[in-house]
Parts: structure tokens; sequence; C-alpha cells
């Protein structure tokens, strides 16, 4: 094993010798490859790609061979988005605390031992313009995903993405002056988007793995919210504090004068916005009722809305800067980005996302389709929205407009079954259907398919045929492949054969 890894370091420093990657990413300017996005990328030549994302724990604890024999013999997977970089646990670890263990690894909780971080092994020359230098995960010893896996992937003939996300934990080296500012100025745990260090370090990292390793590609998540839909509580995965609202920190000023939206207008509206969330939550109905004094604070501060498209701004700018540097290095690279799975929920958000315009800079996009989870993500959201802005409107009568707006089937679940009964594969066929009609063939749409993403205890567990119906959905809503998701450790071994069996005959279609 250690003269294993040895042999691997020696490999990766003779390919780093070589490459004269390094010099020209610390030379670069990423605005000058702007213009070449998705020129050189024939994307429409690609195989369909079935893929899975996979993180190192699941490596360590069944051995490299024995889980690429299984998934690539009775998954069809011919395609690995391993998990190189987050502090995160939806895309690493083990199964989450609190939930039942699958049939397969370890059966014991990594609670106590997880960490995250990057689960390859960094050269610190590339990470000289940010403050960001230390954030190998621990929890491995020296296992280097990338190094243990590429050789084994390669000669089974799969390709290797390496999944980046913007998780963080608060105890990384140098991460205290980078995170973002509330509405009243306090410290949040996200990092600022519009702050040089943490721009530079997405640059960093994806330069690093593009030119250390031999990859394919790489996956860039961000799930980040702007301060709009953040005051709102409009998505699935949060409680309602307005005034937790996000980022008005000093770079967000500047850019904000940079863009000509009035700072101080900004944070009047969204302290106005904050009462108006508060007031909503304790029942205080205003005269006009809760949706016409909602759309009127829109129409008195356009800055409200300005300022949430400036966190959009900053958030595409750093989805550009990382294609435009994988790109410098080897435009036969791949960059894909996951769409989060609000963008199914909320129309307030869809229209704030054109699959056109993030087609066009990227190669391919996951599009979120889980549709079990989604019984009770969405029942969440449709809560949240209710107990707000559609305060006025019962909630199931809401649900039902919501569900005509997103082109959802009429015959989905009532709100009170939603969470025991999940979504149905026909929203995973529309979801992946408007996609790609959306992208418009200017990139690929590889749905991200619900393999056993923990739910609530009452909440619905999805059987075989559920998997398989729902892999096989993206199949006829014309996907070029699918993402089985979140993670291995947490998918049972039955739904991954459905999925399998679903590859089969999708790759068919
Ligand atoms: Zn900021």
């Amino acid at each position: 094993m250690r003269e294993k890894q040895e042999q691997n370091r020696n490999s990766r420093r003779d390919f780093l010798k070589n490459s004269a990657a390094l010099t020209a990413l610390l030379a670069m300017d990423p605005l000058s490859s702007y213009a070449s996005i998705n020129e050189q990328t024939n994307v429409t030549a690609q195989r369909k790609m079935h893929g899975i994302q996979i993180g190192a724990v699941s490596f360590i604890d069944e051995g490299v061979k024995p889980v690429l024999d299984f998934l690539q013999k009775e998954v069809n997977i011919n395609t690995l988005f391993v998990t190189v970089f987050t502090y995160g646990r939806g895309l690493a670890g083990r199964q989450i605390p609190g939930q039942p263990m699958p049939d397969h690894g370890s059966q014991v909780s990594d609670a106590t031992t997880y960490h995250g971080g990057n689960y390859a092994i960094a050269n610190p020359n590339f990470y000289k313009r940010t403050v960001l230098k230390e954030t190998r995960a621990t929890e491995h010893g020296d296992f280097d995903i990338l190094a243990e896996v590429i050789p084994e992937a390669k000669k089974r003939g799969m390709q290797v993405f390496a999944s980046v996300e913007d998780q963080w934990r608060q105890d990384v080296p140098g991460i205290t002056d980078l995170r973002e500012f509330d509405l009243y100025g306090r410290r949040a745990n996200t990092l600022c988007l519009f702050n040089p260090d943490v721009k530079e370090f997405w640059n960093a990292l994806v330069a690093d793995l593009c030119s250390s390793y031999p990859i394919d590609g790489v996956l860039f998540f961000n799930e980040r919210n702007g301060p709009f839909l953040s005051a709102l509580g409009a998505s699935h995965f949060q409680s309602i504090d307005s005034s937790r609202a996000t980022c008005f920190c000093d770079h967000h000023q500047r850019a904000s004068i940079e863009h000509g939206i009035d700072f101080e207008r900004v944070k009047e509206g969204y302290r106005k916005l904050d009462i108006f969330v508060r007031k909503a939550l304790k029942d205080i109905r205003p005269s006009d009722g809760y949706y016409v004094e909602f759309q009127r604070l829109l129409l008195d501060y356009p800055e409200i809305t300005a300022y949430d498209e400036l966190f959009d701004f900053a958030k595409h700018q750093i989805l550009k800067d990382v294609y435009a540097t994988v790109k410098s290095i080897n435009k036969k690279l791949l960059v894909g980005f996951h769409i989060e799975h609000v963008n199914s929920f909320n129309p307030l958000f869809r229209s704030t996302r054109s699959y056109e315009d993030l087609a066009s800079m990227a190669d391919f996009l996951k599009v979120v389709a889980y549709n079990n989870c989604a019984g009770e993500r969405y029942a969440n959201f449709i809560r949240n929205i209710g107990s707000t802005v559609f305060r006025d409107v019962p909630l199931e009568l809401l649900m039902r407009v919501n569900n005509r707006l997103l082109n959802y089937s009429e015959n989905e679940p009532s709100l009170d079954q939603l969470s025991m009964a999940g979504f149905s594969a026909d929203t995973v066929f529309r979801e992946t259907q408007r996609a790609v009609k959306g992208a418009n063939g200017k990139c690929l749409i590889l749905p991200g398919i619900d393999v056993n993403i923990p739910t609530g205890r009452n909440s619905r567990k999805a059987t075989e045929q559920d998997t398989y119906e729902a892999t096989l959905a993206a199949y006829k809503g014309g996907a070029n492949g699918v993402i089985l998701s979140r993670k291995y450790s947490e998918m049972y071994l039955a739904n991954l054969r459905g999925a399998g069996r679903a590859i089969r005959e999708g790759n068919r279609l």
C-alpha cells in the first residue's frame, strides 16, 4: 500500500514536472479565456455518461477494485464523480448520523471522525495567492483519492471527474476574515464570493487538480442562495431567518457601487423585508394582505432584487473563472455545474436561471431531479413560502397552483401525503425535458438521480423499482446520461442495481 502510494506520488511529480500549466496559471488572466467557452469542446460527440458520485470513505472501507468492479458490472457506470473537495456531508463521509447504514461498507458511524477538505494531495505552489492554503482532509491519513482511483478506473475504461463543493468548516486556517456579513453586521459561516482570496482559492484548486492528475474534468457544486431568497426562506432546506441574509461586507459594498446599486437603499430595503417576514411569522397581517405588501416593497425597493442579482453575478463569475482556468490547462477537459434542487421547486428562483445562459458557460449541467426526497423537501418549501408572501393562500391550493407553474402533473400527491409518497418519476422526465430544451444543445444534460437520499422517519424510502423508473425517466426525457446521487456510501445495493437496469435500457434510447 505504502509502496503504491509512493509510486503514485512519483508519477504525479513527473506529471507536474512536465507540465507548464502551473506557470501558465500564475501568469494568466481568467478573463482572457472567456471568448473560448464551448468553442473547443465538442460535447455532442461525448458518449452517454452513466455516472455516480462517490467519496473517499467508500474506497477506504470497501477497496478501490471491488467498488469499481461492482459499479461497472452491476450498475453499468462508466463515469465516476469522485468527491475531491468538500467539508459537507452530502458528498463525503459515511451515511449521515441518525440514518440507518446501507447494506455495504462499514456499519460504524463516522460522526466523530469525519473531517472533510481536500481528499487529493495539494501542490502548495498553486495556492500562493490565497490565504486558504491548508485544506487537507485529515481522516484518511495520506490516502489520495485521485492517485488511488484514476489508474484502476482507466484500466476499466471509466472516466473520472473531480467533484468540488463550496462547503466549509469554521476551523480551516485563514477562514475567519473571509466569512460573509449578514444584514446586521454579524459574521456568517459562509464565505464571501466577492472576496479575492475565495475567488483565487477555487481557481487554484481546479488548476491544481487539472494539472496534477489525469482527470477528465471537474464538477463544481455551489448551492448558495442570494439574500432575497434567503431572507424569504424560499427554499426547502432552511428555516426562515430574514435577518441572516448575506452578504453585506465591504467587498459587496464596493461591487454594489460599481454596478450602480445604491448600497444604503439596499440595506434599507432588506431591513424592511426583514420586518415584513418577521411580522408575517407572527401572523400580523398587513391591511392590504401579505402578497400586496410584499409586491409593494419590491416596487419601492428595486434594489432588493438588483442586489440579489449581484450575488448571482459573483457566483456565476466564479463558475466562469473555474471554466476558464480548466480550459487554459487542457481544452479537452469537461466542466460541469451542479444545479441545485430549489431550481425544481421555486418559480422565482427558476426565473433567475436560464438554462441557455448556464449552458454557455459549461460543458454539462447536473440538473438535480431528486424525486423521492423531493416529497418532503417540496412540502417544506411550500410551507415556507406559505408562511410569508403567500400566507393568505391555503397551503394545498398554493401547492396546486405552484405545481402548474412548474409544469408538474396534476396527479402528484396532496401536500399532506407528499412526504410519504415522494414525487413520481414523471417529474424527473419533465425536469430533464425542460433542461434539454432550455440548454438547446449547447451543453450536455446529466440529471442528478436520487438513490436513497436520506429522508425523515415517516417519509418515503425508494424501492428498487422506484429508482429504476426515476433513472429511466431521465433517459426518456432526452438526457445525455445521469449522475447517481448523492454518494455511494448512502445507497443500497438493490437500488443501485435498479438504476443499473435503467442505465442499460437508457443507453439504447
Ligand atoms: Zn461579501
